[in-house]
């Protein structure tokens, strides 16, 4: 139901120079702009932790973070969701659990998707599971990681993703929660990588034609 609130970033947003933040020296030149600096990432993670809270009661949560992607994400919104847990009336018990799916090679998404380290996934039965992604592009990763789980039979499953990509190969699916919308462009930063690279970069930023050369496989 927040949907409808999500920041939008239109296609024609040329984002902020790299000149304008700092930018580690080694990716100087493999960027072409930033499009969501990290603080405007930390604020809105705050009030999706909000909201996140208040939907769910007092009713226990199981995060589920979809590695690698989704770490920083994951790690910034617990934060938040724990400092109002501690900050009020009533609280939400928290546990963790992780999921590591790999589908893209370079940037296309490789259609192989790829579950790793999901065997202890009959833990979450019965339980309300809390997926926490980095981004939704096509959705296809998503719809496999739902289906995978239903049958597991947890309690009840929603979905936080930061982003979701404008893309005409979408298969329609949306999150209950997301961060921003984004333009059909390849992003990297606060955890998001091009092959394995461009994760110890804070901000998110579109990678440059340079970047993609010097960093294909
Ligand atoms: P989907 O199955 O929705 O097409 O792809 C989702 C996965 O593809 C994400 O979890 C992420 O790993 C990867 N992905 C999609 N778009 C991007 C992007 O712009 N940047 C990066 N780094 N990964 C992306």
């Amino acid at each position: 139901r927040f949907n409808q609130y999500s920041i939008k970033i239109s296609d024609d947003d040329q984002g902020y120079s790299l000149d304008q933040f700092c930018i580690p020296k080694h990716y100087e030149n493999d960027l072409s702009h930033v499009l969501i600096p990290e603080g405007l990432i930390h604020d809105r993670t705050e009030r999706l932790a909000r909201d996140i809270i208040s939907d769910f009661g007092t009713d226990a949560i199981v995060g589920l973070c979809v590695l690698k992607g989704g770490y920083k994400f994951f790690t910034d919104l617990c934060n938040k969701m724990q400092l109002l847990n501690r900050n009020s009336d009533q609280s939400v018990p928290m546990s963790v659990d992780f999921i590591r799916i790999k589908s893209y090679v370079n940037e296309k998404s490789s259609g192989d998707i790829e579950v790793i380290g999901c065997d202890n996934l009959d833990g979450l039965k019965g339980k309300n599971v809390l997926i926490v992604e980095d981004i939704i592009d096509t959705g296809k990763t998503m719809q496999h990681l739902l289906e995978l789980l239903k049958k597991v039979e947890p309690k009840s499953i929603k979905v936080a993703s930061l982003l979701v990509k404008r893309t005409p190969l979408s298969v329609g699916y949306k999150p209950d929660y997301i961060g921003f919308e984004v333009p059909d462009v390849f992003l990297v930063g606060y955890a998001l990588d091009f092959n394995e690279y461009f994760r110890d970069l804070g901000h998110i930023c579109v990678i440059n034609k340079n970047g993609k050369t010097k960093y294909s496989v």
